[in-house]
């Protein structure tokens, strides 16, 4: 049997870098989106320099028409999409009192309705070809809320609602769909924030540390394996015992 094909949105960030070598190195062709050609190109040659062939396309996972332009691209270039990890993601934080509302649509359209205008293009295939695995990546302030954050907690929640009932859809259909919930990992996204505002973080971390954005790849390596075959409709934390839910 030929590779498989795993589409990571936001592959070029911190934790989609991880996510997209842990699945090169499980053996997948693996592609990302772009939105700068220029950003995308450099990150690219990093990455050929590590040793690491990635196919990038353009797409804005906004907008559902190119979404679709996306996915049709990947495969023509390298085959159906087997595996869709669900990982773009902004945040736009203030409190609510002072939210605007593109803080709360920017958020709301590129956190969750994403996952509706990426998945919907694949999961008519991966239900023919009777195999798929969605992993959508929420976060730890979705499983707890967040002061400066109901946009962002509210989409990341509502992810989760999202692999639940595509899960129950699709299960017969040989297709699994989780969640990962990470904490803080030491990304870009991490680091911008003031750093006696990350210390307090860390302090309230029972590991004492952020979390590295391979801790969470190598979770979302396991989901998609067939190790994990009889999961789905899961929401795993990756956070260092940051939230213990159950
Ligand atoms: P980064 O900011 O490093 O990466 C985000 C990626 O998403 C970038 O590649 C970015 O592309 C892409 N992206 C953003 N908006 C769009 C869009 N409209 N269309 C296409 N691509 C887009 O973030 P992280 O790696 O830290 O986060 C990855 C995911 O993990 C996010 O969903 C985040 O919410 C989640 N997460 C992160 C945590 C952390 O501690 N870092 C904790 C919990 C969850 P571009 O370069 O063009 O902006």
């Amino acid at each position: 049997m030929g590779q498989k094909v795993a589409l990571v949105t936001g592959g070029t960030g911190g934790i989609g870098t991880a996510i997209c070598k842990e699945l090169a190195d499980m053996d997948y062709k693996v592609a990302s989106n772009y939105r700068n050609e220029e950003k995308a190109q450099a990150w690219k040659k990093k990455r050929a320099d590590e040793g690491y062939e990635f196919i990038l396309v353009e797409g804005d996972v906004c907008d559902y028409e190119a979404c679709g332009r996306m996915v049709a691209e990947i495969e023509e270039q390298a085959g159906p999409v087997d595996v869709l990890i669900n990982n773009a993601g902004i945040t736009r934080d203030t409190t609510f009192h002072k939210m605007d509302p593109s803080q709360w649509t920017d958020v709301i359209n590129t956190d969750l309705s994403s996952v509706y205008n990426v998945t919907r293009h694949v999961i008519e295939g991966m239900r023919e070809r009777r195999f798929g695995r969605v992993v959508n990546i929420a976060s730890i302030n979705g499983q707890r809320g967040q002061y400066g954050q109901a946009n962002y907690a509210a989409a990341k929640a509502g992810m989760h609602g999202f692999s639940m009932a595509l899960a129950q859809e699709s299960a017969k259909h040989g297709i699994t769909v989780n969640t990962v919930s990470p904490g803080y990992i030491a990304t870009d996204m991490v680091m911008a924030v003031p750093e006696r505002v990350r210390e307090k973080i860390v302090a309230q971390i029972p590991m004492g540390r952020l979390g590295y954005p391979e801790d969470v790849a190598h979770v979302v390596g396991f989901l998609v394996s067939d190790k994990a075959c009889f999961i789905t409709g899961a929401n795993l934390s990756v956070n260092g015992g940051h939230y213990m839910g159950w």
